[in-house]
């Protein structure tokens, strides 16, 4: 896709948004600096790891008949699949209403599944669901969920109609994520710093997706920058704590009467062998062999998880590495394995991302230190990291 084409497409997607979710939000961390991570060896809980499903040419919604039975695939979604959930399922969810079905089976217990068994029952239909892996084993979990629709976007893969879906499903998901209760479903409206190490002509295109959702972006101005880059800008988005949100997800569908059974499929017949009449696909990568889709590949990501610190309540991204928290863990990321299967996590990957990141906070805890005055409340925070 073409710049100009993005921006439409981006521009679009802000038009189709409705933003009043956010205006209730904003100002949430006005005036607050941001403060260093400390990361230190000692303070590593673990490191996850999670493969992507990832198709060049986007995630898939479509429906496909095979003898008296009709599944409707919602898989694909690469970096972004908690973020698009609800938008892809709602698009899923309008091909099961055609039919008559009462019941439906979805196969697959992630964020998309989750998210397609809920729009199902809202809609008054009965659901079932069947999974190999129930949360917190899955993908959806490892992922530190920050709400960014254009996470591993192949910006040269896509044609009109995807951009279009892209569209419609960031703009119901968005609105979507805005209306669930943030306590319970563990959703936060935090600052996010997109960091450059060149000054950029305009919003870098990883950010203009939520440039033309979040009218509060604004460059940071130097003598506000505490990160020491040439570049950087902020805005909110949503960060979805995966461990809580799922599983309140889960409780939500069997509240409504659904059931959850762990089941794992070894091939089509075997899923066209359930009972309901109407499947929906929420295999993720799954679908590789399940359904035959030649095109969609892991993309290996995995996190260095930190013990939680005080006050690190924003996101970082840019510089090969982001930073992202949860209610109670620090994690940090960055790491994108094209093709590779295996959930050991890559040592080299590990080394690099703690280096980088140790690093970079060290070096912002310097120099909140040597710009702070004596006795000012702001050398009292950051002292400690000296
Ligand atoms: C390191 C990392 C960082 C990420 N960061 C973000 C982010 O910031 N924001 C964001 O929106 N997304 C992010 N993602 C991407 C996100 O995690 C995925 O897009 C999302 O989890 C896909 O959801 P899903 O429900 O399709 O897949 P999954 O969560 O993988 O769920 C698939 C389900 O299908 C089941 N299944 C598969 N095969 C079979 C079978 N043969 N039989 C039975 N059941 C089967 C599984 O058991 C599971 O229940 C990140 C991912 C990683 C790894």
């Amino acid at each position: 896709m073409d710049r100009r084409a993005y921006l439409k497409l981006m521009g679009g997607l802000a038009g189709a948004v409705v933003l009043g979710p956010l205006a209730g939000c904003s100002g949430l961390n006005a005036g607050r600096r941001p403060a260093p991570v400390r990361v230190e060896r000692g303070l590593i809980k673990r490191i996850d790891v999670g493969l992507r499903p990832f198709r060049p040419s986007g995630f898939v919604v479509r429906a496909e008949r095979f003898d008296g039975k009709l599944v409707v695939h919602n898989y694909g979604h690469g970096g972004s699949g908690v973020t698009l959930s609800w938008g892809t399922a709602h698009r899923a969810a309008q091909h099961v209403l055609e039919t008559e079905a009462e019941v439906c089976a979805v196969v697959g217990c992630g964020a998309v599944g989750l998210a397609t068994a809920r729009l199902l029952q809202e809609r008054g239909r009965s659901v079932a669901i069947y999974a190999r892996d129930l949360p917190p084993q899955t993908t959806s979990n490892v992922a530190p969920a920050q709400w960014a629709p254009h996470g591993l976007l192949d910006r040269d893969g896509q044609t009109p109609a995807f951009e279009q879906q892209l569209r419609e499903a960031g703009a119901f998901a968005f609105e979507r994520y805005g209306s669930l209760r943030a306590a319970r479903y563990g959703i936060r409206l935090l600052d996010n710093y997109a960091l450059h190490d060149e000054r950029q002509p305009g919003f870098p295109w990883s950010v203009q997706a939520v440039a033309h959702l979040f009218p509060e972006i604004e460059e940071v101005p130097p003598e506000e920058n505490p990160f020491g880059t040439p570049y950087a800008l902020r805005y909110k988005t949503y960060q979805i704590d995966t461990g809580v949100y799922l599983n309140a997800l889960a409780e939500d569908v069997r509240a409504a009467g659904g059931t959850i059974t762990v089941r794992g499929f070894q091939s089509l017949e075997d899923v066209l062998g359930l009972p309901e009449r109407v499947i929906v696909n929420c295999a993720g990568l799954g679908s590789r062999e399940l359904f035959g889709d030649e095109e969609i590949f892991p993309v290996k990501g995995q996190l260095t998880v930190l013990e939680q610190q005080d006050a690190i309540d924003y996101v970082l991204t840019g510089l090969g590495f982001y930073m992202m928290p949860r209610h109670n863990e620090i994690l940090l990321g960055g790491t994108f394995e094209h093709r590779v299967e295996t959930l050991r996590p890559n040592d080299k990957a590990t080394e690099r991302i703690f280096r980088r990141t140790q690093g970079f906070f060290e070096r912002m805890a310097g120099r909140a230190v040597s710009s702070a005055e004596p006795s000012g409340s702001r050398l009292r925070e950051f002292a400690v990291f000296t």
